[in-house]
């Protein structure tokens, strides 16, 4: 079936990347009005699967914003370009932003998603020595 004539664009008219634009400036409360439709995932739960949960530490963050960039699903919220938080109602728990985080140790880290938060940061590992920060 041909390509329909409205959806024909050149090249440089194609937007980069396949982005919903579901923030204005990445705070959740401040939701950009032109996707206030259902087809956007934002208006769904879809994180009801997921088993495994990261959590943040923030006493070793760098606000490097690793995370917010490779996070698959747009759920690691930030805001004045440091972390904020997970947005866990999005979060799939496939572990990237603990992949990506490059500080010593980790800023992120997966658990069980039935662990309480308090205990996940009691179980934070030391600095691992022989490697950088
Ligand atoms: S675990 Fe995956 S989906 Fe969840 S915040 Fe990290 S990168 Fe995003
Ligand atoms: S990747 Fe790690 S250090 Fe960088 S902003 Fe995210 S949690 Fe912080």
């Amino acid at each position: 079936m041909a390509t329909p004539e409205h959806l024909l664009q050149d090249w440089d008219e194609f937007e980069q990347g396949a982005i919903l634009h579901s923030f204005v400036d990445g705070d959740p409360s401040n939701r950009a009005p032109e996707n206030f439709h259902v087809n956007n995932s934002y208006n769904y739960q879809v994180a009801d699967w997921r088993a495994e949960k990261p959590i943040f530490n923030e006493e070793f963050c760098i606000h490097c914003q690793f995370c917010w960039i490779y996070c698959p699903d747009t759920a690691i919220i930030a805001k004045d370009k440091k972390f904020g938080h997970v947005d866990y109602d999005h979060c799939k728990g496939c572990g990237i932003c603990v992949e990506v985080c490059p500080t010593n140790p980790k800023s992120l880290l997966m658990f069980n998603e039935t662990k309480k938060d308090e205990d996940c940061l009691n179980e934070w590992p030391e600095k691992e020595s022989g490697k950088d920060d």
